[in-house]
């Protein structure tokens, strides 16, 4: 048996790794469960999936969870109640699916349980890569990469870490890949959530839209792989089949190819050395036609440029970076602010920052804090 703890099995990511739990049910077990403010939904899920623990952000969702279930599960709620989801007694793998830097502590005490990390969240090995990667190498843990394009990559690599040239990551382009910079100047959230190919939680469909996404992914892919940001490619790829490349030394290039589905590496992790069966359509390349390929835009998508710099600069930059994106994201979602001042919000409170080199746990949650402050204070100005 695998025995699983999900870190945010409300969302997308986490309502699939159930998915792949029905799958295989006699086979992995749910150890715990954590949400933020979708109570009945988690409520439901406990009581299907019988974990021994799960929490919900707030006090009085814990007690109607806890009116609803009865005794037998721990309910517990905020911060302490996903620490202790994410050190559930027993689990092999903690997924930590919940969004934003949110994630970080809980997935520092799993390390620091030996938990293996099948890593959805993003955000995480922005604001913190370094930190992360070494505490995960000092307790020996796996971080099993869950985003497709890491997953693949890694599927690439595997064995095969001295013979890497390159890296590749692919992106969709994402809603507005063939629009002109005048009309994405004048698109609202409704329009930037229609990912053309993946159906996926708000902040990373709207991340997908600016191709922040991508830039976040590339500075993951840094810390995940240890490939340096000039061996880091990305390339765009609409029909979002081919997920990860990695080029080798000799020239060869392979490739990851499945049709687009987060269950395939959400499965990946949690069985991963091995490859279990999964019941999805087969990928049907002559009925595709053909794969095409683009270089990203960096004009139209400024995002991406950015990362790739904020990454070179290192240390807590790419901690603001993200913190000031998801304050800024949340803003567009909110109707706040358009679409260009999303990264015009980022450039604004980088151009503040006093980057420190190196930085511990404190360092990174102040540096996260300052940025968010900021970026709330930059919105509110250019509202007034
Ligand atoms: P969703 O918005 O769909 O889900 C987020 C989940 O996290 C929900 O269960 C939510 O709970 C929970 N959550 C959010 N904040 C907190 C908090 N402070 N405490 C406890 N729980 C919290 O996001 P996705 O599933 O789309 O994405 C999750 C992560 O995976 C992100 O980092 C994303 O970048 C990454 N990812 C997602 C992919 C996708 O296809 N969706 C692909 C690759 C990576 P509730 O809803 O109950 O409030």
């Amino acid at each position: 048996m695998k025995r699983v703890a999900i870190l945010g099995s409300t969302g997308s990511i986490g309502r699939q790794a159930l998915d792949v739990v029905v799958a295989h049910s006699d086979r992995i077990e749910v150890v715990g469960l954590a949400a933020g403010r979708n109570w009945e939904l988690l409520a439901e899920q406990a009581d299907r999936f019988k974990p021994t623990v799960v929490s919900v952000s707030r006090l009085e969702d814990a007690e109607r969870v806890k009116a609803r279930l009865g005794a037998g599960i721990e309910v517990l709620h905020g911060e302490d109640g996903l620490r202790a989801v994410a050190c559930a007694r027993d689990a092999d793998v903690v997924l930590v699916a919940i969004t934003g830097v949110a994630a970080l502590l809980p997935t520092i005490d799993a390390i620091m349980m030996s938990r293996n990390i099948a890593l959805a969240n993003k955000e995480l090995l922005v604001a913190a890569g370094m930190m992360i990667t070494e505490m995960a190498k000092g307790m020996g843990v796996q971080l099993l990469p869950v985003d497709s394009e890491h997953s693949a990559v890694w599927q690439c690599l595997h064995g095969r870490q001295t013979e890497i040239a390159d890296i590749v990551l692919t992106a969709s382009g994402g809603p507005f890949r063939a629009w002109p910079r005048e009309a994405m100047q004048r698109t609202v959230a409704a329009d930037a959530l229609k990912h053309p190919t993946w159906s996926m939680g708000s902040k990373i469909s709207i991340d997908s839209a600016t191709l922040m996404n991508k830039g976040l992914e590339v500075i993951e892919a840094r810390w995940l792989f240890d490939v340096d940001y000039d061996h880091i490619e990305v390339l765009v790829h609409p029909q979002s089949i081919v997920h990860g490349m990695a080029r080798l030394t000799d020239g060869t290039v392979l490739a990851c190819l499945s049709i687009p589905d987060m269950k395939i590496p959400i499965q990946y992790a949690f069985t991963y050395p091995k490859r279990w069966k999964m019941a999805l359509p087969a990928l049907d390349l002559a009925g595709l036609g053909h794969l095409g390929f683009e270089r990203p835009d960096y004009d139209r998508f400024p995002g991406l440029k950015l990362a790739y710099d904020v990454g070179r600069t290192a240390g807590t930059a790419p901690c603001v970076f993200n913190a000031a994106n998801e304050v800024a994201v949340n803003a567009f979602l909110r109707g706040g602010i358009g679409y260009f001042d999303i990264v015009a919000t980022v450039q604004a409170v980088l151009d503040k920052h006093e980057t420190v080199e190196r930085p511990g746990l404190s360092e990174i949650l102040a540096a996260d804090r300052w940025a968010r402050d900021l970026a709330e204070e930059t919105i509110r100005r250019v509202n007034r």
